[in-house]
């Protein structure tokens, strides 16, 4: 990792052990007090904990033009975005796509073109709907091992984060209680409860925490149609396509609303806070991978609203070449700040026992 960002991050968080105090801030802080001084596991341990909220910079008394200098909220994102690049398997994949939105931008239209060439090449003798477009083996041919390769991905990226930071062996109650905080995103309503003040200095709002919901239990109910698609068509021999009222077609409505309504925000939110506090040079690809994450979500409505016209075939290549792009990149975006965060509250749980 590199070490003028570790460097930083380390006297900054020295500071913040000497003052406490924001000690009460949020699960950063109790975990910081309780070391006297920092390795690099540490503090990469305490910046995949850290979610940028903010308010520890607006409150601090030592930020420029003291000559601490404070900036913990960049300290940590900075420490934070190296440990995604040097952790990623494989870990070129990691340093070309973090920060860089014009290769996530170029990887969609990629996978856009690939779909168009699937769907032309490997025609379907007679399937139904979709499958009429592209076979279901087809399908299953190109986004199994799209599925399997991030999931082996970030598996491996998990297990050195887990090193990296010296945990013990995990433990079931561990995850569980990490599990549970991911869930209701308990630390983005700030130690206050009042929320965060991500995009406006004087103004704490649950703005953020509601975006974030919005777009994993967009993603988790769009996943949860697709399962149960799938169950459908092998278990129980009921192939698509799916009524309007089927379970798959209204978990996947749900989720596709939610997802779009919290990407958007989700941008414009980013836009409105001062990027001074986030990773330097990551905006981005932040906002590529929240683009390409909400217009998933946005072709996939489109898809259900105009599946019945002479637009579905090219509607159906555009939307499955966007979900292929997102599967591809997950373990290289900023996708997988969600995982990284789950494995950090796992840890947390264990220092607290
Ligand atoms: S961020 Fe500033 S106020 Fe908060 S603990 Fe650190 S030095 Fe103190
Ligand atoms: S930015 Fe927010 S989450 Fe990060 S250390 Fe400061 S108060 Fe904690």
């Amino acid at each position: 990792m590199q070490t003028d960002l570790l460097q930083e991050a380390r006297r900054q968080a020295e500071i913040c052990n000497a003052c406490r105090y924001c000690e009460g801030y949020c699960s950063v802080f109790p975990a910081l007090h309780a070391e006297r001084a920092f390795s690099d596991g540490d503090l990469t341990q305490l910046a995949n904990l850290c979610h940028n909220c903010r308010g520890c910079y607006y409150a601090c008394q030592y930020t420029a033009p003291h000559e601490f200098d404070l900036n913990l909220p960049q300290a940590l994102a900075n420490v934070r975005q190296d440990s995604w690049e040097e952790l990623a398997f494989p870990k070129a994949a990691g340093k070309a796509f973090q920060k860089n939105g014009l290769l996530i931008a170029l990887a969609t239209a990629i996978g856009f073109a690939l779909l168009f060439w699937a769907a032309k090449a490997l025609a379907s003798q007679g399937g139904e709907g979709f499958y009429a477009v592209l076979s279901h083996n087809a399908m299953v041919a190109i986004f199994l091992p799209a599925f399997l390769f991030p999931l082996l991905s970030i598996g491996v990226s998990l297990r050195r984060y887990w090193h990296r930071v010296e945990a013990r062996p995990l433990k079931l109650a561990h995850l569980v209680q990490a599990v549970r905080e991911a869930a209701n995103m308990k630390n983005l309503k700030g130690g206050h409860g009042d929320g965060c003040n991500f995009e406006d200095e004087d103004r704490f709002t649950h703005a953020r925490r509601a975006v974030h919901q919005a777009v994993m239990y967009g993603f988790l109910l769009c996943f949860a149609s697709t399962s149960v698609a799938t169950v459908m068509h092998y278990a129980l021999n009921m192939p698509a396509p799916y009524g309007l009222f089927s379970l798959p077609k209204l978990l996947g409505l749900t989720g596709g609303l939610l997802l779009v309504v919290g990407c958007f925000e989700m941008v414009r939110l980013k836009l409105r806070s001062e990027r001074k506090l986030g990773a330097s040079g990551a905006f981005g690809g932040e906002i590529a991978f929240v683009g390409l994450l909400g217009f998933v979500g946005l072709s996939g409505l489109v898809l259900y609203a105009m599946g019945q016209t002479a637009a579905m075939p090219s509607l159906l290549a555009i939307h499955l070449g966007a979900v292929l792009a997102f599967f591809l990149l997950m373990p290289f975006t900023k996708m997988a700040h969600g995982f990284y965060r789950l494995a950090a509250l796992a840890a947390d749980a264990q220092r607290k026992g």
